[in-house]
């Protein structure tokens, strides 16, 4: 194979700008033909190689029906976010130069463009200038952010204990327990099973009707409990994007040595904020965070990131030896100590570049807007007779829900909810999707997206409005 790179490269740079200069109006749910893009990407596995133009022509195209346009600015799905194109570049850049991120001498510049990256991180969270020394690691995304975390805590407890928990496993350890709110995240679930502490053997702590951890419960629970504790807090419910009561909370676990780590996939950003800061109010005492980049930073999948206070315990919990591993004196520089990768891509690359491009004002103002345009959509669809908006709306998350108008019984509304919202999603100007709040079903609206626009925001409202009268007259 000849090194004709040019070519190929170009291609894929005009491929991506046409798909992206599409994008404001491309319809955002399409209808899938799920055998058609099946029979498109689909190829026998051939002897022969063939052109690399060619092939990413092909794969450009025939993915194309398949591809959802969940980077546009009118799509408000799960937690998505967008990529902010001095991202998506350095991204580019990244993978081109295809260093191993894991060692310092693997690729020196990659451990420093991480390492600044992790410091202005740090400043954005508001997790510097506390005295405190931050550990700090680049992840795939949340969910191994809260594995990584977990682990630096199932390390730090056991250790107090003398138990070497990377060593010795948890056969015999001593038991830790485990405490999470009601409303915990799915991820906080998959990491305590892939570290062994088992998703059914918590302590589930009562929520309010926002999801969040009630205190006083907390506090019953703390004093029941005996020995290593850890308790997995939450910033940014995945439904009503309510903050758990950090302050007291950290107190009450603090006072009798618990760790607590801190869930806060998109809910953290609210730390770069000077609007929605206060939601996170004493969030920096916490032992561990987790949270995403790729959500509402706005970099490219698969980035997140894990951060502790407690930077031997994550270190032991993570590193990873062998006679070659030639390591460095200092070790913040071998990014591998503190992700469960070895080698690994430079995810950090995405995150300097978009932080260096937004600065402190406008990562402030991506993550403020988006909140102003939730709000903007629950004011609008609120007022309407028969909407009811499910949540109070404090960030970028809104539920949202269409009573039937022949019958408001919870059972008529669940299935009239349904079919505004497919309603929606077929109309294509905007998606949203479904969630369960406490048996009611919801029409979930998550707004994350760097390129929303307040008047893509009112075309949404626009046709979920229309959607909805067009459900009531055909019911
Ligand atoms: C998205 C999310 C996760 C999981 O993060 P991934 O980026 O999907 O790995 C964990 N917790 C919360 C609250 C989330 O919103």
């Amino acid at each position: 194979m000849t090194d004709n790179h040019a070519p190929v490269l170009r291609r894929a740079a005009e491929l991506a700008i046409a798909f992206l200069d599409e994008l404001p109006e491309r319809p955002v749910g399409r209808p899938v033909d799920h055998a058609a893009i099946a029979a498109a990407l689909e190829r026998s596995l051939a002897d022969d190689g063939a052109d690399p133009l060619a092939v990413i022509e092909d794969m450009a195209a025939d993915a194309d029906p398949g591809i959802v346009a969940a980077v546009g600015p009118r799509y408000f799905g799960f937690v998505h976010g967008g990529a902010v194109p001095a991202g998506v570049a350095a991204d580019w850049l990244a993978t081109t130069w295809d260093n191993t991120a894991g060692m310092y001498i693997g690729s020196p510049a990659a451990a420093v463009i991480e390492q600044v990256a992790a410091d202005w991180l740090r400043q954005l969270f508001g997790l510097s200038g506390h005295g405190r020394d931050i550990s700090t690691g680049f992840t795939t995304g949340c969910n191994m952010a809260n594995f990584t975390g977990l682990a630096a805590a199932r390390h730090a407890l056991l250790a107090r204990h003398n138990w070497d928990v990377e060593t010795q496993g948890l056969f015999g350890a001593p038991v830790l327990n485990v405490v999470v709110g009601a409303e915990a995240h799915g991820s906080i679930f998959a990491a305590l099973q892939m570290l062994g502490l088992g998703r059914e053997r918590v302590t589930r702590i009562e929520a309010d009707d926002q999801g969040r951890m009630r205190v006083d419960a907390l506090e019953a629970a703390l004093d029941r409990l005996d020995g290593p504790t850890v308790v997995c807090v939450q910033a940014g419910n995945v439904n009503t994007g309510a903050f758990d009561p950090f302050v007291p909370i950290i107190e009450a676990c603090h006072a009798g040595g618990a760790w607590v780590h801190v869930d806060g996939a998109f809910g953290l950003w609210v730390t770069a904020t000077n609007e929605q800061r206060h939601l996170a109010e004493g969030v920096e005492k916490a032992d561990s965070w987790a949270a995403d980049a790729h959500k509402w930073l706005n970099v490219p999948y698969d980035s997140g990131i894990v951060m502790t206070a407690h930077r031997d315990a994550h270190e032991a919990a993570m590193t990873i030896s062998g006679a070659y591993l030639v390591k460095n004196e200092d070790g913040d520089r071998d990014r591998s100590n503190w992700v469960p990768e070895a080698s690994r891509r430079l995810r950090g690359a995405a995150i300097y570049a978009t932080i260096r491009t937004l600065g402190r004002n406008g990562i402030a103002a991506m993550i403020e807007g988006c909140c102003r345009h939730a709000r903007r959509l629950a004011d609008r669809l609120g007022a309407e007779p028969g909407i009811e908006i499910l949540n109070d709306v404090v960030i970028n998350q809104v539920m949202v829900r269409f009573a039937d108008p022949g019958d408001d019984s919870n059972a008529a509304t669940n299935i009239f909810t349904r079919r505004v919202i497919a309603a929606v999603q077929r109309d294509g100007t905007c998606w949203m999707g479904e969630t369960i709040w406490r048996n009611q079903v919801a029409m979930r609206v998550s707004v994350s997206n760097w390129r929303t626009s307040a008047d893509d925001m009112e075309r949404s409202i626009d046709a979920v409005l229309a959607c909805y009268a067009a459900e009531r007259k055909s019911s």
